[in-house]
């Protein structure tokens, strides 16, 4: 099995280096995609209320420990606030639910899904709300982050969370946090590959003791599949000159260049996939070193390209 590494939380609790993301698993395959993540080695499990397969992976994760192949404690689970639940009214009952859902009896690390509020709408109607509304339309919600953050704090109170985070947060609203906050902002999680790399962002929560955590580290990759214009237009990460040279002084993978690359400056990262060979390969990453040249080499690629990017689909309400 990969060895893996973790960071130190601001909360004190340990977060593994490499984990497995969630989205787009579908719920029917959930519990046995994570159960053989799990035998492949997997620790840190990254889901969200949006991903709609929470009460799957939990159980994945409640047959691998029946099985003796971990205990609760081994392993971590990352799961996030949906924005139409950002008012205290919804956001602790919903966090509670979610809890549930999992199974697990507490959530390792809970994070604000994006910095913006929209109105709320019962999940008995709309069980996955979307970023828009039945007429199109997008309603922001006048629930300040504060309101939100202490929300998050009163659910680490009530031992429901261990740490707490925000994710899709930018430097603005992580500052504002810390003028009032009374649990540490222990996580970021972030878009952040070759040709997104955000570099002062990072720089500014890692001096804060904000552990950073990368999504989409393969970049355009995730997104073709959703049929996202702008991945289609751009060249594959995996196809890119200097990630494949590199790849291949080193005898990896373009893949798993890509994720050392984000690893090796303590970044942690949750890679998605299915298939087996490509699981094992995603945790093989900490075994190599890239020298200071060839990051700094895969880093030129930085183009400011952001996939996940809310404003494809709402041109009048841009979160960046
Ligand atoms: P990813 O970068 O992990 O890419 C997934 C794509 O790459 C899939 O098409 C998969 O088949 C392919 N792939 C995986 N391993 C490969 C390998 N070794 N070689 C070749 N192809 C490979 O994309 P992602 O799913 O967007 O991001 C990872 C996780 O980050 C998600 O599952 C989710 O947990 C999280 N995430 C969070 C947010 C957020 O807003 N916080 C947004 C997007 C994703």
């Amino acid at each position: 099995m990969a060895p893996n590494k973790t960071i130190t939380l601001a909360s004190g609790h340990e977060m593994p280096l490499v984990g497995f993301g969630l989205w787009k698993v579908p719920a029917d395959q959930a519990a046995d995609t994570v159960y053989n993540a799990v035998t492949a080695g997997y620790r840190l499990f990254d889901g969200a209320y949006d991903y709609q397969n929470e009460k799957e992976a939990g159980q994945g994760i409640q047959r691998a420990i029946k099985d003796g192949l971990v205990k609760r404690e081994d392993v971590f689970v990352t799961t996030k606030l949906w924005n139409n639940y950002h008012a205290k009214e919804h956001a602790i009952p919903m966090m509670k639910a979610q809890n549930e859902a999992w199974g697990l009896g507490y959530i390792d690390l809970f994070l604000i899904h994006f910095p913006v509020a929209l109105e709320y709408i019962d999940p008995e109607k709309v069980r996955y709300p979307v970023w828009w509304m039945e007429d199109k339309s997008v309603r922001t919600a006048k629930v300040s982050i504060r309101e939100t953050w202490e929300c998050m704090e009163a659910i680490v109170d009530s031992g429901i969370a261990k740490s707490i985070g925000v994710s899709n947060f930018q430097a603005q609203s992580l500052y504002d946090i810390q003028s009032y906050l009374k649990h540490p902002i222990s996580a970021l999680q972030i878009e952040h590959h070759p040709y997104l790399v955000q570099p002062e962002l990072i720089k500014m929560a890692q001096k804060h003791n904000i552990a950073v955590t990368a999504y989409s580290s393969f970049g355009p990759q995730s997104y073709v599949e959703l049929e996202n214009a702008r991945a289609q237009d751009t060249k594959v990460l995996f196809e890119a000159e200097v990630v494949k040279g590199i790849a291949e002084t080193h005898n990896v993978t373009p893949a798993q260049i890509l994720l050392r690359w984000a690893t090796q400056r303590n970044i942690a990262v949750i890679p998605k996939s299915n298939n087996p060979e490509r699981m094992a390969q995603n945790l093989s990453v900490l075994e190599f070193d890239l020298v200071s040249n060839e990051i700094e080499m895969i880093s030129g690629l930085n183009q400011g390209l952001r996939f996940n990017d809310p404003a494809f689909y709402l041109p009048e309400n841009p979160l960046y």
